[in-house]
């Protein structure tokens, strides 16, 4: 309501200052939401069902990769996960950041994505590098103490006059309602800290309280923080152009000043890096020049942990005249690879997955359209979706046929589909999960068809 700078009637309710974050990256990982960590023993060991992992024993006891990293043995060094679609890669890679710590960042990415018309290869690799690198700031931050402060509008626009923008100290003169820039509440901050509490009066000459703030940013978000926003005009981006004249792009020359602040604050003890996981799946589809470059950016001192995947045997490396690798991966970097292999999941397995997945995503936290819109909803008694054990050997079949994925994505439009055929307990049948399969191709029978209509040259 009124953008970033909003009072509501009569200026009676306090302003809010806040940022709407993008929301894109974490959707990649929600699929892996019940994922917690790699359910090891304390020898080590895999449980065959623990912290939302199921099977995948040996492959889990990656965990000594954990280890490897904790005791500083795998500077230069990467890990690469080798198995078929849907074996748990990203599963793995997201549990070893989980390992590391809370709030480690994870960056996964499909090796194709650095192929674009704007940005340099390289450079998009350099990005998603810094993504999956942390920056811990530990800082003592003025925050106001004391009573509520009823904003009246000419305190409002006294804001407005003073451009005071998101991450900014305000002052506000208790007697005048003046209002002052004090500074930025923290060099690095992209979201006000005080958002969602609210302005009180600091008379002047108060001492503000000190308080100890921990803040997790990446580096990514420094260089983006410094740099004038690109791209998609939207009022956020132009108000970011208009308060930072003089900001550039995020160039090799801003990454260094940054790298040089970081540093400083290490230095001070203010900050601590805190490296993530960079997972980079199907790495086949990266070339021999991003190659290069991987291998350069594992030396750095200041690197993440790499953890990459592939599905294919021995293919050639994008980039060379037919020069074939095992895993279109230059023997260079082979050689510094851990390779652990990931198998492909038992029909039991697969029940499991799909069942631990079916619970999450029927729970009332799931989106609207999947919670029933029965009486006793709006008084927060949801009756959650369930899936009949028919409907989960159903899918349980078509994830040995098709893929563990296939069976997972047939899950929210079967409810869906039970819920338009009126079903009044909830329960997802055998019907539900035929009528999405029949919806909802899989890859091999879309092909089969088209060729079976011999329209498969047409495209
Ligand atoms: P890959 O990267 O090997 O293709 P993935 O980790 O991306 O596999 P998906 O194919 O997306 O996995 O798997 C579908 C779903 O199954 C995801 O929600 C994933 O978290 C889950 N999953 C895969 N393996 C396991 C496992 N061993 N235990 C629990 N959940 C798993």
């Amino acid at each position: 309501n009124g953008g970033p700078l909003a009072t509501t009637s009569g200026g009676m309710k306090p302003v809010q200052i806040a940022q709407v974050k993008g929301n894109s990256r974490e959707n990649r990982t929600a699929a892996h939401s019940h994922i917690k960590g790699l359910g090891l023993r304390s020898d080590g060991r895999a449980d065959t069902n623990a912290q939302g992992f199921i099977g995948q024993v040996a492959a889990r006891e990656v965990g000594v990769v954990v280890d490897l990293i904790r005791a500083k043995k795998m500077a230069g060094r990467a890990v690469l996960l080798a198995g078929g679609p849907g074996t748990g890669k990203t599963a793995l890679a997201l549990a070893v950041s989980q390992e590391l710590g809370t709030k480690v960042p994870f960056c996964p990415i499909v090796a194709s994505e650095v192929y674009s018309t704007e940005v340099k290869k390289t450079e998009a690799l350099m990005e998603n590098f810094r993504r999956a690198i942390g920056l811990r700031v530990h800082e003592t931050k003025e925050v106001y103490e004391g009573e509520k402060l009823r904003l009246d509008p000419s305190i409002y626009e006294a804001i407005q006059k003073e451009r005071v923008r998101v991450g900014d100290v305000i002052y506000i003169e208790a007697n005048t309602g003046a209002v002052k820039r004090v500074g930025r509440s923290d060099a690095f901050a992209t979201e006000f800290d005080l958002e969602a509490e609210e302005y009180v009066p600091v008379p002047k000459g108060e001492v503000h309280k000190k308080k100890q703030v921990v803040q997790d940013v990446t580096l990514h978000d420094l260089d983006i923080a410094n740099a004038r926003p690109q791209g998609g005009q939207d009022v956020m981006s132009m108000m970011g152009q208009l308060m930072k004249p003089r900001k550039t792009e995020i160039t090799d020359k801003l990454r260094a000043e940054i790298n040089k602040v970081v540093n400083k604050y290490i230095d001070q003890g203010v900050a601590e890096l805190v490296p993530g996981v960079l997972f980079i799946d199907e790495v086949h589809m990266l070339d021999l020049e991003c190659f290069t470059y991987l291998n350069r950016a594992l030396e750095s001192s200041i690197s993440p942990i790499v953890i990459l995947a592939s599905n294919r045997g021995s293919t050639t490396i994008r980039g060379t005249d037919n020069l074939v690798s095992a895993h279109g991966v230059p023997p260079d970097l082979l050689n510094r690879l851990l390779i652990i292999p990931t198998h492909p999941y038992s029909a039991n397995e697969i029940r499991s997955i799909v069942a631990t997945r079916a619970r999450l995503e029927y729970s009332s936290a799931a989106p609207p359209s999947l919670q029933a819109d029965k009486p006793g909803a709006a008084q927060g008694l949801v009756q959650t979706t369930q899936l009949a054990d028919e409907s989960l050997d159903l899918l349980t079949k078509h994830g040995e046929r098709v893929s563990l994925r296939y069976a997972i994505q047939l899950l929210a439009p079967s409810a869906i589909l039970s819920r338009c055929r009126g079903s009044d307990n909830n329960i997802v049948t055998a019907q539900d999960v035929n009528e999405a399969v029949d919806l909802f191709w899989d890859a091999g029978r879309s092909a089969s068809v088209l060729r079976e209509q011999g329209t498969s040259t047409s495209f």
